[in-house]
């Protein structure tokens, strides 16, 4: 695409799609193929973020008294037009994130899948019944909206995040004002245009494009933001926390992993090789679930690094968009520097590349922010490549001499989202089970992946004690009213 036919797009505020306050826009462009400017988007400001939240706040009272299966109507009308634009939708996902095309398709049928999920929440029980000390009393609760909502997200999944919250946002009565990562605006606009199309009134949902330190910062801080959801790295995270909780807003974290898969003794070598493969280099190690160490028990120790290492060398990195290609570039420049100062300081601690280490710039590559799946040994777990989140193609073998050190080296990190053991034995599976310290526990299925209806969320430095997704989204996305009715004098 030349400059010339770049499409500038708008922010969608009180059902119209309007231009920035300051009248600025940046480009948005392609990780594998940083020539290509695939549109222009709003550099938004505290202006638009209170015009948004006006008309949130002025849409709340109407969206909040429709029925469940009023509001469950539109979620599955949004759902099916997901599904029919899910190539496109996708392809514009790759090409913005750089994700495969698998991954990327694969996404947005997930978030038609959520979005199903989601429309069936509000008909399923919103409170209880109790009996009252007075007889004659009915005494009920009820879970109600909270009000105005704002959601922050991260560009690593940039469909399935935003529907994530923006589905059970919006099915138990709120509004919400959007602002999606800067660097992948396209698929929230997306996103938007479907719930548009869907028929949802003018208001429910505003997208306001723009910089977190402005945009998300002026959400965070509103004082009719009532609620923030937020996914996105710890930094980020603890200071939203405590500009929004300090208002008294309800806030919900959901933060960085250092995912270890533990490869006990008795596992099966190429399976082994294969989940861990997946856990770290699928989407280019940027998921918050990505394997990121691998703790191997020393009997398997020699076998597993040659055949990790082997199949690591194996994998096709290239642009997304061409089906045979297993791996993409990193999001951007910037989370390409990040992950290569990663590799330096690993080598610099003491740990060797066993392959990869640097990034790929043959032929049409050097346009894009390729790095090469890297693989680490003779990592200790207190080296910073152990213990930080890297959130790239890298992986670092940890060697333990029992169970029981495996487990240990697993929980000493301060994250604690995912994590999974490879295993025959039923015993080794089931303490395992016990003591990881994660919210995301996996036997014999790698670190990243989660279903919509199930809890989601880390513990430790992983998440704000909070879940998302499934029934865990109720108790995020409401409150409690508790009812206590009793009848006049005949
Ligand atoms: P990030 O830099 O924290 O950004 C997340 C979002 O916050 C973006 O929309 C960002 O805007 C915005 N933001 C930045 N500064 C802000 C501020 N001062 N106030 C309010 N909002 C602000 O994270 P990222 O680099 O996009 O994403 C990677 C991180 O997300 C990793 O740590 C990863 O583990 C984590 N993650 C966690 C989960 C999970 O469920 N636990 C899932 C996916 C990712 P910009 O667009 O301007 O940056
Ligand atoms: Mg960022």
């Amino acid at each position: 695409m030349t400059s010339g036919t770049v499409r500038r797009y708008r922010n969608y505020i009180g059902g119209e799609w309007v231009e920035p306050a300051s009248g600025e826009y940046r480009p948005d462009i392609d990780p594998a193929d940083s020539r290509t400017v695939l549109g222009e988007f709003p550099r938004s400001t505290a202006e638009d973020v209170d015009r948004a939240v006006e008309a949130a706040a002025a849409a709340f009272p109407a969206w909040s008294s429709l029925s469940g299966p009023q509001r469950a109507a539109i979620l599955h009308k949004a759902a099916n037009i997901l599904e029919a634009r899910a190539r496109e939708i996708g392809e514009a996902l790759t090409r913005e994130e750089g994700k495969t095309i698998g991954e990327g398709v694969g996404e947005v049928l997930r978030g038609v899948a959520i979005l199903r999920y989601f429309a069936g929440e509000p008909l399923r029980p919103l409170g209880e019944v109790y009996s009252a000390t007075n007889p004659e009393t009915f005494l009920y609760t009820e879970r109600v909206p909270l009000g105005v909502v704002g959601i922050i997200t991260p560009w690593n999944f940039p469909v399935a995040i935003p529907l994530w919250k923006l589905a059970p946002c919006l099915a138990f009565g709120n509004t919400a004002v959007f602002k999606p990562a800067e660097l992948t605006p396209l698929t929230a606009h997306l996103i938007t245009e479907v719930f548009v199309e869907a028929g949802l009134p003018p208001g429910v949902l505003n997208l306001v494009h723009g910089p977190g330190s402005v945009v998300g910062e002026a959400i965070a801080r509103h004082p009719k933001v009532v609620a923030v959801s937020f996914t996105g790295s710890n930094v980020v995270g603890r200071h939203l926390y405590q500009i929004a909780s300090e208002r008294g807003a309800r806030v919900q974290l959901e933060l960085g992993g250092k995912n270890p898969v533990i490869v006990a003794e008795d596992a099966d070598l190429d399976f082994a090789v294969e989940l861990t493969t997946s856990g770290a280099f699928r989407s280019t190690g940027q998921k918050c679930t990505a394997t990121s160490r691998v703790i191997v028990l020393e009997p398997l120790l020699h076998e597993f690094t040659t055949r990790l290492v082997e199949r690591a060398r194996s994998l096709k990195v290239g642009p997304g968009i061409d089906p045979t290609v297993y791996m993409g570039p990193l999001v951007s420049e910037e989370q390409r520097q990040r992950v290569l100062g990663y590799i330096e300081i690993g080598e610099k601690e003491g740990a060797r590349v066993l392959t990869g280490g640097h990034e790929l710039s043959e032929g049409d590559l050097r346009y894009g922010f390729f790095v090469a799946p890297t693989v680490f040994t003779d990592v200790e777990p207190g080296m910073r490549i152990a213990q930080e989140e890297i959130f790239g193609p890298v992986v670092g073998i940890i060697r333990a001499r029992s169970l029981d050190e495996a487990i240990e080296i697993a929980n000493g990190v301060p994250y604690g989202l995912s994590a999974s053991i490879v295993t025959r034995d039923i015993r080794r599976a089931f303490a395992f089970a016990r003591r990881i310290q994660a919210g995301v526990v996996h036997i014999n299925s790698e670190t990243a992946g989660a279903e919509p209806h199930v809890p989601f969320g880390g513990m430790k430095a992983s998440s704000s004690w909070s879940r998302e997704q499934g029934r865990a989204a109720l108790e995020f996305f409401t409150q409690v009213k508790t009812i206590y009715f009793d009848l006049p004098p005949a």
